[in-house]
Order: structure tokens, then sequence, then C-alpha cells
């Protein structure tokens, strides 16, 4: 039976708040991640915990420590520390926060600082207790997960290796075991100018991109049993911005694109060219993949790992895990499908992100340390 004083000890909501509370106060939008990572890092190093800065570009290190404690499994906890930009109508400051009972509201307060928050405490438990568990914890917390992940893509690309990993993303009692990829197309298009007073000389651009998009519906996209793909305009762009008697030589426009398994940028590629060939159009389509891209990922509902994780879950929420799948893309894509590691995302309650007034429930930040550290002790077993 683990040592329920030292669960108890380690899940503390009222620390749970204070530090939740004290990343949220670091305005760290992707390209200002420097000051919290450095916060988070002296953090872990007054706890005496090892811990390192990874440099990715500019002040944007990712923070890894990593507690080898002997031979065994090795888990990776994860966690970003960006947030999206400010949203109109708070109530509060987004970075002092304000706390209503045990809701806290504050920018990235759900996602994920929270979820960062309960990684931490996680971490410190394991390490003070290093006598319930034997293997390597790693826990990482990176940097543009918002933008273009260059922290997990960093993590991945200096070759990770793990059993399992937890990323702490706000999710609780609907935890997620897969999603989708994506793809962002670009679609350049080349007309021909002529005067706007005689548009049967020329062909325009803006038109015939038109009717691309107006046709995009009519694309079959990639079919999951489990995910649902989907794609958006992000973008049109043509003509020009001066007022000009012109027909538009070029237009441009971006698709996000999300992709199930079996679907790659080659094969989105060819759809696309596909698609503009049916117009019998007489302006050319050029379609290029624009950075970042991101693989569908998943993990069985009967990976062994799960089993493990539903029984710490059960304890603490009192039912099984309702399992489902993201519709969005995360740094878990890159853990579970480039890096090969069983993921799955865990974390506090959060309401409204992306929005004003994006809350956590804070006693899901204990409750996510509490499950991570029965999860850990079975995972990791002395
Ligand atoms: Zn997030």
């Amino acid at each position: 039976m683990l040592d329920t004083t030292w669960l108890d000890e380690s899940s503390d909501i009222e620390e749970a708040y204070q530090l939740t509370a004290m990343l949220v106060s670091y305005k760290s939008y992707p390209g200002l991640e420097g000051p919290v990572q450095r916060a988070i890092a002296a953090w872990f190093e007054a706890e005496g915990i090892p811990v390192e800065l990874q440099e990715t570009e500019g002040d944007r290190p990712n923070v890894i420590v990593r507690i080898e404690n002997g031979p065994g499994p090795v888990l990776l906890l994860n966690g970003h520390v960006d947030t999206v930009l400010e949203a109109q109508g708070w109530k509060c400051d987004p970075w002092k926060g304000q706390r209503e009972g045990n809701m806290f509201y504050g920018l990235g307060a759900a996602d994920m600082k929270s979820g960062v928050a309960a990684m931490m405490l996680a971490v410190r438990a394991l390490h003070r207790r290093r006598d319930l568990w034997k293997g390597t914890l790693i826990a990482t917390s990176v940097v543009d997960e918002e933008a273009f992940s260059i922290g997990a893509r960093a993590i991945v690309d200096m070759g990770i290796k793990a059993d399992a990993c937890i990323v702490t993303e706000p999710s609780w009692d609907k935890p997620v075991i897969g999603g989708v990829g994506k793809v962002l197309v670009r679609a350049d298009i080349t007309g021909k100018s002529s005067h706007g007073s005689m548009p049967e000389e020329g062909i325009n651009a803006a038109v015939e991109a038109a009717r691309l998009v107006a046709k995009l519906d009519s694309m079959p996209l990639g079919q999951h049993p489990r995910m649902k793909s989907s794609q958006a305009v992000l973008s049109f762009h043509s003509g020009s911005d001066q007022y000009v008697i012109t027909v538009p030589e070029k237009a441009r426009f971006t698709i996000n694109r999300h992709t199930v398994f079996g679907e790659t940028d080659e094969s989105v590629l060819a759809e696309m060219r596909e698609l503009a060939d049916s117009l019998n159009s007489p302006a050319r389509f050029d379609f290029a993949i624009a950075p970042p891209y991101y693989p569908p990922w998943e993990l069985s509902p009967d990976h062994p790992i799960l089993g493990i994780f539903e029984k710490a879950f059960k304890i603490e929420v009192g039912k099984d895990p309702d399992y489902s799948y993201a519709t969005f893309v995360a740094d878990s894509n890159y853990f579970s499908s480039d890096a090969n590691i069983p993921t799955f995302i865990f974390g506090p309650k959060g309401y409204g992100y992306h929005q004003c007034n994006e809350s956590v429930d804070l006693s899901t930040i204990a409750g996510t340390v509490r499950v991570l550290l029965r999860f850990a002790t079975e995972f990791m077993p002395a």
C-alpha cells in the first residue's frame, strides 16, 4: 500500500495554487519563455533536484530534469510554458490572476501552467522518496507549443527514449490517447494581369483561387474510426492593396489541414493537385507544405500503461476515464509518433483556454499530482 501521508503532503491545494500563480505571473508568449523557464529551473535547484537548461533558439531554453534511480523503466513527464496571446474581455489582470474558492483565473492557468505545476510537485515528491520506485524519471518543461513546437522538437531530436510519456495538458476526466496530425498547405495561383476593364484579356488569379476554395468542401477527407480530420482556409490574399484597375495575376491562400493515419504531406498535396486539375482552370496552381508538420498519433486503449493509469485514476476520480481523441495538435504528436514513446495526455481540469477568463480547478492540480505519483510508483516499482 502506498503511504497516503506522502501523497497528501505532496498534493497540498495551497501549494498547487501558489506554484501555478507564480508561473502565471510571467508573461510567456511564444518567444518570451526565458524568464519563466529560469524560474522553474531555480525552483528545482532549490529543491536539490538535478536540472539543466537546453538551448533552442534565442532566449527560449527548455528545462530538463533527469533523476536516475537505478535500473528500471523510464517515465517522461512533459508540459509547455508558453501561452496564447491575451484575449479581450478579461475580468482580472491575466498575469496577476484571481482566485475564487478552488477556481483560479489567469492566462495559462489551464493551458498549461497548472499542468506544469502538477509535474513539478510530482517530480519533487518522487525525488524525496526515491525508496518508493526504481528507474529513470525525466521531466521536460518546453517552449513554443502554441506555435511551432521547437521545444518538443529539440527534446525529440536529442534522441529522447522513454517507456511512457504523460503530457499534463488540461484534460482531467477526459484523458487523450490519440489525435489528428496536421499539415499547413500553401496554394499559389498564377494568372495573367490585364486592364480591369478588359478582363477577358487576362486570367484573374483571385477568381481562379476562389473557384478552388469553393470546391474544397467536396474533397473527401481521411477517414478513421476514432479521429476526425478537418480543414479550414486560414488566409486568402489577392490583388493590390492600392486601388488599381488591374486584373490580379497572383493569389495565395493557406489551409490548415488535419490528417489521420494514412495521410501524409505527399498525399495531401496530390489531392490538392487533383482538385485543381478538375477545375480545368487557365491559371497555374502551385501547392507547398509549410511548417509546422505534425503526424497523427494514437495509443491503444489496451496498452499496459493505461491499465496502470486507470487504477490510479479510478482511486482519485471514482470512475473510469472517458478517453478522447484530440481534434487539435500538441507536443504529444511528436512524443508518440516521432519518438515512438507510448504517450497520453492527463492533467488538471481547465476551462475556457485560448479565451478570456481561462481558469483551472485547483483541487484537480492536487489530484493530478496524486494520480501521477500512484502511476509512477506502480510503473517503476521499487
Ligand atoms: Zn497546451
